[in-house]
Order: structure tokens, then sequence, then C-alpha cells
């Protein structure tokens, strides 16, 4: 077959690189696309959206028995665990189209369903096919990490690759693992009738602000998930139906499904990198600032590069190396400004700073302002109070932001904003909110760096009682 010669080969067709794809084709580069399993990658398939999905049914599910404090009578909520699973299917089903074969082909891309293996630093193998580029994308994601726990092997498990084609209801679903994932599935099986217990090694959520995370578990524990901490797992044994997971301190726990969330791999299995010479490291793929890697005519983005493990961040990627590849620009990938959210209820949200980061950094020059939910008449009337925004403040200007409660994901996005473009609290206290919003919320956090200076201010106080005496 004759070779294929292109200007940029994307290997990978999940978020970053569809977005490489998309933006370079449409630019006017020669794109060729591989995909070995389905379009869309993890996030379309088994990721975001199905997990998203899924907290939508739980959400249905638990207003139905949460109802009498509005004045609608409490009802026992009739769960179809494969009805819900249909609804996770059908949305998948609804943005499929976007990530489709066809739809990029429409852009221009030649898109080849093979997976790809380097066999020199310039050319890659697909199926019968050798391709050789200008520039090639790693774009390769991660996948659920297995660890080697004693038992394993012998008994059957899901992942995020699985879960979501699950059809029969878990009647008491173990996770491992007590990270987003883990306590996004938590809920939502809690609020579709099972029984679930968390398994973690170390602090449940242990990667965010601990006091917002505390905002989270103990909601979840309130919903009845039951979160073991410290609880590094030693063994798994039984069978489907009849699972034991003992940790190392000599506690035990039984249920009927094992879910594993212990983290991610990156892909690289496949791709024979020592052909290419591309580095890797314990996490991913070893790339510079610029997101190249050691071959530096081969960029690595999203999850493969080993860094945020999220959507955006490969979407954002794909943004920084195609200034670079397609306009030869230089162009470097920062992480300050980049958010995350966890989607329980209260969601947890993150972007800059945690508190503990920026008091290491900044020591006295930080300010901590917040402001809590139970003062935002939107969720009094809607009955969530339970959260608090935090800024971490420098010389006038946010480093960091974290936000539990409702809505918290959406929230972030007005400090994403002004992270990413090093705006002042001022600026952001200028900002007019409508009211009733929980996007009050950001604006109050905002005024209350100013209150103090202003009415606490003995020099402000003087101006005033000298303007009110004095000028006409
Ligand atoms: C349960 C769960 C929930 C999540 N929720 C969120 C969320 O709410 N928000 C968020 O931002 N992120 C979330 N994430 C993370 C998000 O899914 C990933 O960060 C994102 O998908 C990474 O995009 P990517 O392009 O790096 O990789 P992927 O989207 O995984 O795409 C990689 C693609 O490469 C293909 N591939 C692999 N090797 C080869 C090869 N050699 N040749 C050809 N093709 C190959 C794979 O088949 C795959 O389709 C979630 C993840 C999980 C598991």
């Amino acid at each position: 077959m004759t070779p294929i010669k292109t200007d940029i080969l994307v290997i990978g067709a999940g978020s970053g690189g569809l977005s490489v794809a998309a933006g370079a084709s449409q630019m006017g580069a020669d794109v060729t696309l591989l995909e070995g399993h389905r379009m869309g990658g993890d996030c379309l398939n088994f990721g975001c959206v199905p997990s998203k999905a899924l907290l939508a049914s739980a959400k249905q599910a638990y207003g139905q028995g949460h109802g009498a404090r509005f004045g609608v009578a409490d009802v026992a909520p009739q769960v179809d665990y494969a009805a819900a699973k249909d609804h996770v299917h059908d949305v998948i089903a609804q943005i499929t189209p976007m990530d489709s074969q066809e739809r990029f082909e429409g852009f221009g891309v030649r898109v080849i369903r093979e997976y790809g293996t380097f066999i020199s630093p310039t050319e890659v193998r697909a199926g019968d096919q050798v391709i050789s580029a200008r520039r090639v994308v790693i774009a390769t994601g991660s996948s659920p990490l297995v660890p080697p726990i004693p038992g394993l092997d012998k008994v059957p498990y899901e992942t995020n690759e699985t879960l979501f084609d699950l059809r029969e209801k878990p009647e008491h679903l173990l996770i491992i693992g007590g990270g987003p994932i883990g306590m996004e599935m938590a809920q939502a099986h809690v609020r579709l009738g099972c029984k679930v217990t968390v398994i973690e090694g170390m602090k449940a959520l242990g990667k965010d602000d601990p006091e917002a995370a505390a905002v989270v578990l103990d909601a979840l524990r309130g919903e009845g998930v039951e979160i073991a901490e410290d609880a590094l797992v030693s063994e798994v044994a039984g069978q489907a139906g009849a699972i034991t997971v003992s940790t190392q301190d000599g506690r035990s726990f039984v249920g009927t499904h094992l879910l594993l969330a212990v983290g991610r791999k990156s892909n690289m299995d496949r791709l024979n990198l020592e052909a290419a010479g591309v580095d890797v490291t314990r996490t991913g793929i070893k790339v510079d600032d610029s997101l190249r890697t050691t071959n530096k005519k081969i960029y690595a983005i999203g999850d493969v590069a080993g860094g945020l493990q999220f959507t955006h961040v490969a979407g954002y990627h794909a943004g920084v190396i195609i200034r670079s590849a397609l306009f030869g620009l230089p162009s470097k990938a920062k992480t300050g400004h980049i958010p995350w959210a966890t989607y329980t209820d209260p969601e947890l949200a993150q972007v800059g700073l945690t508190e503990m980061q920026a008091r290491t950094q900044y020591s006295t020059r930080l300010e901590v302002v917040r402001f809590d939910y139970h003062h935002n008449d939107r969720a009094i009337a809607e009955r969530k109070t339970t959260g608090f925004i935090k800024v971490m403040v420098v010389k006038g200007r946010p480093v960091g932001v974290t936000i539990v409660g409702h809505q918290a994901g959406e929230l972030i996005n007005l400090w994403s904003l002004a992270l990413a473009n090093n705006l002042k609290m001022s600026q952001v206290a200028a900002m007019v909110s409508p009211y009733p919003t929980i996007g009050e919320v950001n604006k109050r956090a905002a005024g209350a760096y100013f209150s103090p200076r202003l009415f606490e201010n003995q020099a402000v106080k003087r101006v005033v009682g000298f303007v009110q005496k004095w000028i006409p």
C-alpha cells in the first residue's frame, strides 16, 4: 500500500486528539487521525458524559424522596437501574455525532480506525498503512489503573470502562478509591438505591482542600455512603454477589459488586515509543512546557502526558500545540489557571492554589476571604445552603479559589477567567450579578475582600464624617 504523507498525524480520537484534528484541518493542514477503539475516547464513552448522565438519574431519584420540605410529598423512588443505563447510553448517543468519523471526514481529516505504532521517529504503522508526518501528536489518553492487589485476578470487578454497561443493580457496591470518580459513582449509586462502601487508602478527595472535601464527605455519609479512610486494601476474595475486600489494618468489607477507581494509567503500551525516540516518566510521556516530547517533532497532549487529567485540559493542550505546530509560534502550556470540579451534590470546584498551597507560597502576604452559602438568598430558597467559597488573595489579585456547594462547577468559571487574565479583586467586585442567583456568592466573596478596608477603616470614616459635615 502507498505510504501516506501528512502534515499532522494525530494518534487518538478523544478530547485532545479531536480538538487538534478539527482545528488543524480547518486551518488548512493535511491531517490524519488514528483511533483504535471508539471515536470520542474516554470522556464521551466511559468518563465525563456517562458519569454525569448517571448522576442526573440519581438526582431525579433523590428529589423524589426529598420533596416534603418544599411542600411536595416524599415518595420512595422506583428506580429502574437498567433504564437509568438506557438514559446514560441515550445521552452518549446524542453527543456521538459531534465526535463521529463522518463529521471529521467532513472537515477533510483522513480518519483511520486502527491503533498506531511508531516504526521510526517520523513514521507510524496503523493496520497495513504506514504514515509519515511532519508533526505527530500523541493523544492516546489513559486507562483505569488496576493495582496488583492479591486476589483481584480471581474476583469480578468493574472499572469505568464496564460500569456504564452494567444493567443489574448492585445491591451493595464496594468502591476501591475515594477520588473524584469514586465519590461521584458512590453518590450516584446510593441515590439509585444501592448500598455503597468506599474504601480509600489515604483520605477521600485527598487532592482537594480538606475543609471543602469534608463538606462533600459529610453530605455523602449523610446519604448513607460508608467511607472508610486510611484503609489500604491488602486482599480481595470471593465471587460475584459475595466479594470481600480486606485492609491491612484488619478491616473487611463485604459487597455484591466491586468498582475499581484507584487512578489512571497513561496509554503508551501500543505506541512503541522507543522507535520514535520518545522518553517516558513514571506517570506518562515526558513533555516540556510546550508539550514537545524528547523527539521535537512529536507532541503529547491530554491524559497521556501525565499531568492534570481532564477533558478541558486535553482541549487546552490542543490549542497550545496548534499554535506551535501550525504557525511555528512559541507556545507554552500553563497550569495555574486550570480549574477542576467534582460533580457530587454539593459540587466541589478548584482553580489555582488551595489555601494550603497559597500559605506555603505566600505566607503572610496571603489574605483568605470567604462567603458562606447560607447567606445567599437563592440558596436559601432552593434549600441548598451547605457550602462556602474561599478566595486566596495576594496584593489584590486572586491566586486560588475553592468553592464547595450548589453549582460550584458553574461558579468557578468566573474565577477561571479572573486567574487566566490576572484580574484584580476590584474587577470582580465591580460586576453586577442578577438577584437572586447562586452566582452572587462570587461577588460577595470579592466584596468580603473590600469590606474591612471600607467599613473598619478609620480614615474612610473621617473622610465621610468630614464630607457630611462640611459639603452642602
Ligand atoms: C469516570 C470518569 C469521569 C470523568 N469525568 C470527567 C469530568 O467530569 N470532567 C473532565 O474534565 N474530565 C473527566 N474525566 C477525565 C477525561 O475523561 C479525560 O481527561 C479525557 O478523556 C482525556 O482526553 P484525551 O484526549 O487525553 O484521551 P481520551 O479521551 O481517553 O482519548 C484517547 C483515545 O486514544 C485511543 N488510543 C489509545 N491508544 C491508541 C493508539 N496507539 N492508536 C490509536 N488510538 C489510540 C483510545 O482508544 C482513545 O479513544 C473523567 C474520566 C473518567 C474515567
